[in-house]
């Protein structure tokens, strides 16, 4: 019998998201691992939990849409609970921010931790480290093409985040701008790949400090018509005429509005006028405006966030992003990953050798075959606290 109605997994942020797409009319139920949240309601429908949901399931008469970032394990999950109509609502190279929101406010979500210690203890850590050690088992075995690209074309911030091992008061890295041929080249390699993950011209810098960052963006549009190509910046730098033209370019943009009282900077006080005054733009749907503090505990980065000094060791844990990520610095060397702000760790170098060679060469090899046994096999990894799926 074919299913009509459909069941979310993931009472949050995605499954809000999800029962927009679906339409609320043809939502029953939504289903969440947290057992405060079985019982309530989310969006006006009652939160049941996977065992629940299974039963519901066994007539046939639901599809499972599952709306979260860890999305592979509530795979298993249903599977093991003998579900087997669900499919999933994230693409594997979904958005940064999947939604439809101009301004977020991240706090709303997730409580700011007061301390170092509650920032570790914090129960989401406890339950993404469960959710990339299983992530990583797969691609171990059967490792795809990255589906992740960062090409920092100048390494320079002017931004002050306590956070951060490269804000302007306390970046040690020489200055380094990345040469349009090495940038040009990097592009023509992904083209010959028919690359169709995820891009941005920026890593661990402000994109806007580097003038040709709109053309440079145009020419990735160009030449690799199935990539996603988004880009964070704290929008300091930003004219509404520079806005108007990179947004027309990029799949989305995320501008980090940095304040302490989380007030609007001036440029995007404009940009936020103008969306609201062009709603037949939809800017809405690519632009998404994060209300941010710069003094805020934050991961500990391997160890190098300015403000992080009592690090906890994660010896055994997995990480998945160099299994995923492809960090190119404007010197064209290939780093750790995103955290590894600092470029303290090489993998590569983009004059020398193709795409292809660093990621399946040797020392990304070695990297993968130490972080699989755990974090203390692999440099300062053991002192990092990222769990992201990527
Ligand atoms: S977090 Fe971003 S804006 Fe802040 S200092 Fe670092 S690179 Fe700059
Ligand atoms: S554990 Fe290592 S590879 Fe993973 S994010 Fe941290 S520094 Fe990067």
């Amino acid at each position: 019998m074919a299913t009509s109605k459909y069941l979310i997994f993931g009472a949050g942020f995605y499954g809000e998201n999800a029962l927009i797409q679906y339409g609320s009319d043809n939502v029953d139920f939504f289903i969440d691992n947290d057992s405060k949240k079985i019982g309530t309601t989310y969006h006006g429908k009652e939160i049941v939990s996977p065992a629940k949901a299974a039963e519901l399931c066994k007539d046939g008469n639901y599809t499972v849409i599952i709306a979260s970032l860890y999305a592979e394990s509530m795979a298993a999950q249903l599977e093991e609970l003998g579900v087997k109509d669900y499919s999933f609502y994230l693409s594997p190279v979904h958005g940064m921010y999947e939604t439809d929101e101009l301004i977020v406010n991240p706090y709303l979500q997730q409580k700011e931790a007061k301390s170092e210690e509650e920032w570790s203890d914090s129960q989401k850590l406890e339950f993404s480290r469960e959710e990339v050690n299983k992530a990583v088992e797969r691609l171990y075995k059967n490792l795809p093409l990255f589906n992740h690209v960062e090409i920092e074309t100048i390494n320079r911030c002017n931004g002050i985040c306590s956070f951060c091992p490269v804000n302007r008061n306390s970046d040690p890295r020489e200055k380094a701008v990345m040469s349009e041929e090495l940038f040009k080249d990097i592009i023509r390699q992904l083209e010959e790949l028919q690359y169709s993950g995820r891009i941005t011209t920026f890593s661990n810098n402000e994109p806007l400090l580097d003038d040709r960052i709109i053309d440079f963006n145009r020419y990735v549009r160009e030449h690799l018509p199935k990539a996603r190509i988004h880009m964070y910046t704290n929008g300091t730098l930003f004219t509404l005429d520079k806005f108007k033209t990179l947004v027309e370019v990029l799949d989305e943009l995320i501008i980090d509005n940095y304040n302490q009282e989380l007030q609007l900077i001036t440029p995007v006080k404009e940009i936020v006028e103008y969306c609201e005054t062009h709603p037949e733009l939809e800017l809405n749907k690519k632009v998404t405006i994060v209300l941010r503090k710069p003094q805020e505990i934050l991961t500990s980065r391997g160890g190098d966030a300015p403000n992080r000094k009592d690090l906890r060791e994660y010896p055994d844990d997995r990480c998945l992003l160099p299994f995923k990520q492809m960090i190119i610095r404007p010197t064209g060397q290939v780093s750790l990953c995103c955290n590894d702000a600092l470029g303290k760790w090489t993998l590569g170098d983009l004059t020398k050798e193709s795409i292809t060679d660093v990621w399946y060469g040797t020392k990304f090899t070695k990297v993968r075959e130490a972080l699989y046994k755990g974090r203390k096999f692999c440099g300062n990894c053991k002192y990092c606290d990222t769990f992201t799926m990527g």
